[in-house]
């Protein structure tokens, strides 16, 4: 094996797992090597997940301006959407996003071969390409970074014109007339925001009962309010049966608690209930490596059962599937396998945001779950009706909550909900993180006029003292 190329890493997948993890491993002086099965580096993050949809909601956002530029003193009279230059628009954004990476990778000196991996052994990895050539790698530390993929169930196969999962939803050449969204997680809400607002007559089914059943009940409840009042049909539920396809598009069966069922008709169904994880075969079932519904088991620095085999982003069990996750993984996983400190994941403190209309975001506990394990809550809560710059911005909707523990103010949680939140949510994760309390928020002076003063307002309103309500 005197011609086997050896590296000190090798890094199976390069979305924003195995990228940053390649980078970091670049700069910590580690010959590393990404290998990715794609013919671009990115992922589903950079090219069928975070990055177009949030550019298509920039362009819902822009379509809305338009449609209210009388509120603005603006005379509009003619405007119209060209789809075909909306998906351009999106294509250029991936394209100079994934042009970074590799510039990125270049940089850092780190070397990409496309092709399937496999694990193969101890240090070593297979690549197939295209043509079906394998060779073999050899790599002292071997992180598996493959991601997931949108899961599909029987008799909801996507074709890429009636059923479609986030990859075919985004390469559509028209906007479709109308929509059903199966599932109501931050995936089929975006989508909803999407084409809502261009056009599309929307429906969500969803199982349980609330949207984004995740986030603190109240964000739900003002959302469900939202997407009503601007036309979205929201169902919950509302457990999908079946899908047929019809002369029109597809007939969805879904059924509800009284056991009764109902159809709705729709020209496409988009499947948005989570993913799988890309662990079936890449290997594993030559390791050591434990798996848990699919998902890899790590330790803290995620390390697998299988020596010197590590695990990041959207394949690990019990991780939240987010691309700020998984890259987070990855600098813990290749710092670690260079012998060098560093500090596990806080999984109690990683921000989750949907970029729905009107957005949501998150950090740590919610209300219920702080009083389920035992807090004495005291909740402070601000709406962004009080707030002077949302008036500016005509999103008066939302608020801003903080839940914290009595005793000394230490914040437990943030939720917020309303304009450009996904922005706002760091500050809450600083003060988190920094053992902020209730009370550093009210002292940390915010800047006037801003969306900020909403979280300053809300820890205010902890001790009933809200000022602009
Ligand atoms: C529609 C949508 C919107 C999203 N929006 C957001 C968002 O706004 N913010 C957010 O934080 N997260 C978002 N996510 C989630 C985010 O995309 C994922 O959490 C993130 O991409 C996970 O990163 P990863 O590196 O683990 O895997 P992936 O990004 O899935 O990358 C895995 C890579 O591995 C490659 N691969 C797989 N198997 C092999 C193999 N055997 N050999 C070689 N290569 C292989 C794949 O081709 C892929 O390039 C969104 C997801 C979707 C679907």
């Amino acid at each position: 094996m005197a011609d086997t190329p050896k590296y000190d890493v090798a890094i199976i997948g390069s979305g924003p797992g195995g990228y940053v993890a390649a980078i970091r491993a670049g700069q910590l002086g580690l010959k590393t090597l990404v290998v990715e099965k794609d013919d671009r580096l990115g992922g589903t993050c950079l090219l069928v997940g975070c990055i177009p949809t949030k550019d298509l909601l920039l362009n819902a956002d822009v379509y809305d301006y338009f449609k209210n530029a009388k509120e603005f003193g603006i005379v509009c009279k003619e405007f119209s959407l060209d789809w075909t230059a909306v998906q351009a628009r999106k294509t250029k954004v991936v394209t100079r996003l994934v042009k970074g990476v590799e510039f990125l990778l270049k940089k850092n000196k780190v070397e990409t071969i496309q092709g399937y991996g496999r694990w193969a052994g101890p240090s070593r990895i297979t690549v197939t390409d295209a043509k079906g050539q394998q060779r073999e790698v050899e790599a002292a530390k071997i992180v598996l970074a493959t991601g997931s993929e949108a899961k599909t169930f029987p008799g909801f196969e996507p074709d890429g014109k009636t059923v479609l999962t986030n990859k075919e939803i985004l390469a559509l050449t028209a906007v479709p007339k109308s929509l059903a969204i199966m599932g109501a997680g931050a995936v089929g809400v975006e989508f909803a925001s999407i084409f809502q607002r261009f056009g599309t007559k929307v429906t969500i089914l969803e199982m349980l009962p609330r949207a984004l059943p995740l986030e603190d009940e109240e964000i739900s409840t003002e959302l469900e309010k939202s997407f009503r009042r601007q036309g979205i049909a929201l169902e919950t539920q509302a457990k999908v049966e079946k899908a047929e396809k019809t002369a029109g598009g597809v007939a969805v069966s879904f059924s509800k608690p009284d056991g009764k069922t109902q159809s709705m008709e729709a020209e496409t169904l988009l499947v948005a209930v989570g993913r799988s994880p890309n662990t079936r075969d890449v290997g594993l079932e030559k390791t050591r490596v434990k798996l848990e519904r699919g998902f890899v088991k790590v330790d803290a620095y995620m390390q697998t059962d299988e020596p010197g085999v590590y695990a990041i982003g959207d394949m690990v069990a019990n991780s939240p599937l987010l691309a700020h996750v998984a890259s987070r993984q990855g600098i813990v996983a290749v710092t670690h396998a260079a012998g060098k400190p560093v500090e596990p994941v806080n999984y109690g403190q990683i921000p989750n945001c949907t970029y729905c209309e009107p957005e949501v975001s998150s950090v740590g506990m919610t209300e219920r779950q702080a009083r389920e394990a035992g807090h004495n809550v005291r909740v402070g809560k601000f709406p962004f009706a009080g707030n002077s710059k949302a008036t500016i911005l005509g999103a008066r909707e939302g608020f801003v909550k903080i839940v914290s523990d009595e005793k000394y103010g230490e914040i437990l949680g943030v939720h917020m909900i309303g304009p450009r939140v996904t922005e706002m949510i760091a500050e809450a994760v600083v003060a988190m993180r920094l053992e902020g309390t209730v009370e550093d928020l009210v002292y940390a002076i915010h800047p006037h006029p801003t969306l900020t003063e909403a979280v300053t307002e809300a820890a205010h309103a902890a001790h009933d003292w809200a000022i602009h309500i």
